[in-house]
């Protein structure tokens, strides 16, 4: 089965064939680096780390490009309120500048215990003022542009296509908002450039022809994806709060700029939940991949948790599931590890099954199943281990280099062990007893093997 993806912009399955052929144009939106990522978060960048995998299963070369949102993302996600990086600032007391450096080492960092591959190129949102500039000009030059006391503006009502993916019913948003619109003409108009008010003493701003301030969000994104991939290219993603308002808006400026839609494909992660709730940064217990560390789980854990649901579902969060996922994931692992080396193939019959799950929109709940399917198959083991091996270049789950834990032994209890060893292969068995008794009251307990023995806390 050829790859088949869901497209938001049509609303439906489409096969997926490159603009240029054997290569992939992919852009996913970062994170805005005021904080740490939360695990819903996460989910966003597990589920784009499952279709880059996909991909390059598939043969293609993928050019991913993430961007680092490191200002303009204002606390409202409109076009009001404080610049999320300088509130980040006063909250902890830092240059915007440095924590936008140490939230960016975090999320990397993030991106490691998740096995998440790495885009091919990072941008920073504040090392292309001088696109962001440019590409408002050409905004400008078109028509779409106007200038308020507050900042320029993009001209919704100028562009008849405008909210198609959304699918956003223009009349009742406007009749909605018509109190609060200020100097906006239209409610779904949203900022190109803020003009830096003086009250607000603000640390990143730059000039421009309009006025002193700082880029919109959304024409971050269009800007470095126009940069780094040109005019159109194959797949943007994001999670599914982007639909109405970041994606719809990164589309109706390089619509404005260049006529495109900027991406071919236009695919969405659904939300993680806590007690069916969107997840926030702000409310209740801030879910980080670090307080799952803390809490003795294995990062993977939450990768494997994530695999058992579709990524067009929304899925709840709760202790529970994270801890089936952490036994299911423990046991997987110790089965692929026990089958000892991998054979020279994998069985390709398997392997295309498994494309052909995967192929099918991304159907890692159904792929997982099968590897579960193949690990309790009768092929002889390092076959299975190759097949295996190969399934988890799109699973993620880190085979290959897995090993059993090995339990730090103190010296003393290796030493009575050791000896017990000598004495129960000189079947001096009234010795050998009295050094298990001291084992046990250190507190381990030895199982002898064939050619050597085994120690456990007991
Ligand atoms: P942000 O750092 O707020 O710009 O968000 C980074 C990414 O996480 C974006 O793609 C969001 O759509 C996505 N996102 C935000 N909240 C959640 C959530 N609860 N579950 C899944 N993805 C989310
Ligand atoms: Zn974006």
């Amino acid at each position: 089965m050829s790859l088949h993806l869901y497209d938001t912009w049509t609303r439906s399955l489409r096969e997926f064939t490159p603009l240029k052929p054997g290569e992939v144009g992919l852009y996913t939106c970062g994170p805005t680096v005021y904080n740490y990522a939360h695990i819903g978060n996460l989910r966003t960048y597990l589920f784009e780390d499952g279709l880059t995998r996909v991909l390059r299963m598939n043969g293609f070369k993928v050019n991913h490009v993430m961007n680092i949102t490191d200002v303009g993302h204002l606390v409202s996600d409109g076009d009001d309120g404080e610049d999320k990086m300088e509130a980040g600032s006063r909250r902890t007391g830092e240059t915007a500048w440095t924590i936008a450096a140490l939230y960016t080492d975090a999320f990397r960092a993030d991106l490691k215990s998740l096995n998440i591959v790495e885009p091919t190129t990072w941008c920073k949102a504040t090392d292309h003022i001088a696109e962001q500039i440019s590409f408002i000009q050409e905004i400008e030059k078109k028509g779409y542009a106007y200038v308020t006391s507050d900042g320029v503006y993009f001209d919704t009502a100028k562009q008849a296509s405008y909210g198609y993916l959304g699918r956003l019913d223009i009349a009742g948003l406007q009749g909605g908002a018509r109190v609060d619109l200020g100097e906006k003409r239209n409610a779904t108009d949203y900022a190109l450039w803020k003009f830096s008010q003086p009250e607000d003493k603000r640390q990143m701003e730059w000039d421009a022809p309009w006025g002193r301030g700082f880029p919109g969000w959304h024409i971050e994104c269009s800007a470095m994806a126009h940069k780094y991939l040109g005019e159109y290219f194959d797949i943007h993603c994001g999670g599914e709060d982007h639909i109405t308002v970041h994606h719809t808006n990164e589309i109706s400026q390089s619509e404005a700029a260049y006529g495109s839609r900027l991406s071919n494909f236009w695919m969405h992660g659904y939300f993680l939940l806590t007690n069916d709730a969107k997840m926030s940064k702000s409310a209740g217990e801030f879910l980080r991949v670090q307080l799952l560390i803390d809490k003795g789980y294995d990062p993977i854990a939450y990768r494997y948790l994530c695999l058992t649901a579709h990524y067009r579902s929304q899925l709840n969060f709760n202790w529970e599931a994270l801890d089936a996922a952490q036994t299911a994931l423990d046991r997987f692992r110790q089965n692929v590890h026990s089958m000892g080396a991998p054979g020279p193939s994998a069985n390709a019959e398997y392997v295309k099954k498994f494309i052909d799950k995967l192929n099918d929109d991304l159907n890692f709940p159904q792929a997982l199943a099968l590897a579960f399917e193949v690990s309790k198959s009768d092929l002889p083991n390092p076959e299975k281990k190759a097949t295996l091996l190969k399934f988890d270049e799109a699973l993620g789950l880190g085979f290959a280099n897995w090993v059993p834990k090995t339990v730090d032994v103190p010296a003393n209890v290796r030493a009575v062990a050791d000896a017990r060893w000598v004495a129960r292969n000189a079947k001096d068995w009234a010795e050998a007893d009295r050094l298990r008794g001291e084992l046990t009251a250190l507190g381990w307990t030895m199982k002898d093997g064939k050619d050597s023995y085994t120690l456990n806390p007991s």
